[in-house]
């Protein structure tokens, strides 16, 4: 994602588990919002060694990002953030659907379109079965 410096202090994933289930993942056949199957609650992956490349390769900003404040801690934020070329993608934990509305949150992410904007960037709100453009 251009929009962010990449590197950062040191992160965990912790208890997050987001990701395991706000994206949809072709790899398994899985749509948004649903547990991957091989999610174990309180637990985490239970094929972390043998995990494919998909989840492997895959970190979100917070992970990555020292843009991205100690406020957007995904288990913290209801939100994973995450780049896709010039697009900004933000999925919002379906059992907090007004997270992302809230500041400090949603006053960043006008900030973020805003810096993005002049290079062709945008950002995207993804919350249960709607799509927002900031
Ligand atoms: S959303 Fe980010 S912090 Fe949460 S498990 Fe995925 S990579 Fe880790
Ligand atoms: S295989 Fe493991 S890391 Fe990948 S989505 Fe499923 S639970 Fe998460």
């Amino acid at each position: 994602m251009n929009a962010f410096p990449s590197i950062a202090e040191a992160r965990s994933c912790g208890p997050c588990t987001l990701c395991c289930r706000l994206p949809d993942i072709d790899y398994f056949d899985k749509p948004a919002n649903e547990w991957c199957a091989h999610c174990v609650d309180g637990k985490g992956c239970s094929i972390y060694n043998d995990r494919p490349s998909v989840c492997r390769d895959f970190l979100c900003l917070w992970m990555t990002g020292d843009a991205l404040g100690d406020e957007w801690e995904p288990a913290r934020s209801k939100m994973m953030v995450y780049g896709q070329g010039q697009q900004t993608t933000v999925l919002v934990d379906p059992d907090f659907p007004d997270a992302w509305r809230a500041d400090p949150y949603f006053s960043q992410l006008q900030a973020w379109a805003r810096a993005a904007e002049p290079q062709g960037g945008y950002v995207i709100v993804f919350c249960r079965d709607d799509v927002f453009k900031v």
